[in-house]
Order: structure tokens, then C-alpha cells, then sequence
């Protein structure tokens, strides 16, 4: 199987149907770049920029952070990097900010909310990425957005330190897309109304389940409600999935779901344009996806969507796939 999978590394991810769908990977350092190559993704769907942050004393400068982001830029050479913006809080913790300790870290000053109140730290980064998006293909993504005035808030600022280095005779690429992660489900209930400002979503599956279940995604002795394929999961990710197709943007997923074996049919049925998963995950994904067609797992998303229990649809999927 390993051997036929190592085939599939230059290929492209098209559906038995003709459909194309995009595979990327999530990274967490420059270095992780080799794997992802290696693994013939098309892309990087997440890079979590907080491994620049954390394991030192004092947040990285300007500097540091410009020569990452462009050496991931450089290294992936044209294809798209989605590189999400500090997402500390919860349970990543940076002890040099010295912030109180919370009842509810993860309900707590984390992310985007944070950057938003720290906001030298938020543009330092934003200036390094703006610097860099010359190099190559990179797209912005806010992470765990609930409102609109969040994501607006964000972007202007982003815009602002544009305007600053171009006045200053920095150039910067000509488009940038910014995109947000969809993880808090006040933001996929109201998807039509972010589709119409964003550029691209980000389903971020790992926050969005225990938001939705109010189930800790740490905590074992409430794991049994740790459910991606309870419907009501589900049908926030078709809401946010339609809500970008309408407003003709894409809608991608970066949470572990994006991975999973039996997950990835009924994504595709639900019209997910671009699955972002671990490199080692991407050439598995992509023999099962040659092998799928998009239409026929499309006429499944009715009947899916309108089941009781993720039990039920665990086992209509593992059916109707053959898997296991
Ligand atoms: C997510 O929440 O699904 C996600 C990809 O972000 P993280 O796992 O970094 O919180
Ligand atoms: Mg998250």
C-alpha cells in the first residue's frame, strides 16, 4: 500500500468524477517543509506561527519572524501558504507576557482577541509577513474569530501596516488573500454574513467540535462527546461550506478531521475545496479521494445531514465506503 501510495506524490488530488480538490499540509516550523514536499502536498493549508513564540524568554522580533515566513515561502515555491496568525492562549501558554491565570483558558484572552488588545505584537508580526509575502504565494488567517468587528478589526489593522511599509518603499505582494479559521460556532452560524468580507475559511475542527459540544478537548472523562461526526457538526460545516460557494470564495479544513479516513467522503459530498492534514496523512488521503466520486458522495448529504447520532452516520459511511 505504501508503495502505491509513494506513486501518487506528484500527482494531482482529482476525484474519480474529474473533480479537483486541494491537499495541503499543516506545518509548525520552516523545517517542517521537507516532509511536506516529500509528501506531495499541494500546499500548506495552516502553519501554526506560535512555535516562533514559545520555548524562549521574549516574544521574536521582527526580523526573526520575516526570515521564517520567508523561508517557508521560498521552500514551497509558488503554492499557497495559509499562515495563521498568533493563536496563544488556552493551552499554549507564553509565561513572558505574564498574563493572570484564567478559570477558562480556553474560553479566556487567547488568539485574535489578544492580538487585538496587544497590538505592537499583533503588527510586528503582521509586518514580517507583509515583508515576506513577496517570496511566494501566502495567504493571512485570523484565528478563533466570533464577530464580524473581530475580523474587521484584524483586517484594517493588516491594511494599515501595508499602507506604512509601502509608503516606506517596501514592497509587498499585490494580493494577499485574508482568510479566517471558522472554530468558534457563533462564526459558522453566521458564515453568509463573514462570506461576503473574507477571502477564504478555515474550518478549524479541533476547536469547533468542543465549542459546539461544550466538551474540553483535553479532558478524557468527557471525550464520549468529542463527536466530528455528530450532525450537528456536520451541518455546521455545510453551513460554512455554502455560505463561501455563494459569495463564491473557498472553504477549506485544517482541524485533524480534514484527515481522517472516514471524514474525508463526506467532506467531499459537502463540497470542501481544500483538506489540510499532517504530511503524512496527504498521500493516503489522496488514494482515497482518486477513488471517490464527488457526485455520488454529494447525493449521500441530505441523508446524512438529517441522521440522529454520530453513531448512525459512522456507520452509514463505513458502509457505503467499504472502509474498515
Ligand atoms: C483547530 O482548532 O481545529 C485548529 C486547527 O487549530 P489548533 O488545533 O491549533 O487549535
Ligand atoms: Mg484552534
Amino acid at each position: 500500500q505504501k508503495a502505491e501510495w509513494s506513486k501518487l506524490v506528484h500527482e494531482q488530488t482529482v476525484t474519480s468524477d474529474g473533480h479537483h480538490v486541494e491537499l495541503a499540509a499543516n506545518i509548525g516550523t520552516p523545517e517542517d517543509v521537507k516532509g511536506v514536499l516529500a509528501n506531495g502536498a499541494e500546499g500548506i493549508g495552516l502553519y501554526r506561527t506560535e512555535f516562533l513564540y514559545m520555548g524562549r524568554s521574549e516574544l521574536p522580533t521582527e526580523e526573526e519572524q520575516f526570515e521564517a515566513y520567508k523561508t517557508v515561502l521560498e521552500r514551497m515555491e509558488g503554492k499557497p501558504v495559509v499562515v495563521r496568525t498568533l493563536d496563544i492562549g488556552g493551552d499554549k501558554e507564553l509565561p513572558y507576557l505574564e498574563l493572570p491565570k484564567e478559570m477558562n483558558p480556553f474560553l479566556g484572552f487567547r488568539a485574535i482577541r489578544l492580538c487585538l488588545e496587544m497590538q505592537d505584537m499583533f503588527r510586528t508580526q503582521l509586518r514580517a509577513l507583509l515583508r515576506a509575502s513577496v517570496y511566494g504565494n501566502l495567504k493571512i488567517m485570523f484565528p478563533m474569530i466570533a464577530t464580524l468587528d473581530e475580523f474587521r478589526q484584524a483586517k484594517a489593522i493588516l491594511l494599515e501596516e501595508k499602507e506604512k511599509l509601502q509608503n516606506e518603499g517596501v514592497s509587498v505582494a499585490e494580493t494577499i488573500e485574508v482568510g479566517m479559521m471558522v472554530e468558534i460556532p457563533a462564526a459558522a452560524v453566521l458564515a453568509d454574513q463573514f462570506a461576503k468580507e473574507v477571502d477564504f475559511f478555515s474550518i478549524g475542527t479541533n476547536d469547533l467540535i468542543q465549542y459546539t459540544m461544550a466538551a474540553d478537548r483535553m479532558n478524557e472523562r468527557v471525550s464520549y462527546l468529542y463527536q466530528p461526526y455528530n450532525p450537528a457538526i456536520l451541518r455546521l460545516i455545510h453551513n460554512v461550506i455554502d455560505a463561501a460557494h455563494k459569495e463564491g470564495k473557498w472553504a477549506g479544513m485544517c482541524g485533524e478531521m480534514a484527515g481522517e479516513e472516514l471524514a474525508i467522503p463526506i467532506l467531499l459530498g459537502l463540497g470542501l475545496d481544500e483538506f489540510s492534514m499532517s504530511a503524512t496523512s496527504i498521500l493516503r488521503a489522496r488514494s482515497q479521494l482518486k477513488k471517490l466520486s464527488k457526485e455520488e458522495a454529494a447525493s449521500l448529504k441530505e441523508t446524512i445531514l438529517s441522521m440522529n447520532t454520530a453513531e448512525e452516520v459512522i456507520a452509514f459511511v463505513k458502509q457505503t465506503f467499504h472502509i474498515e
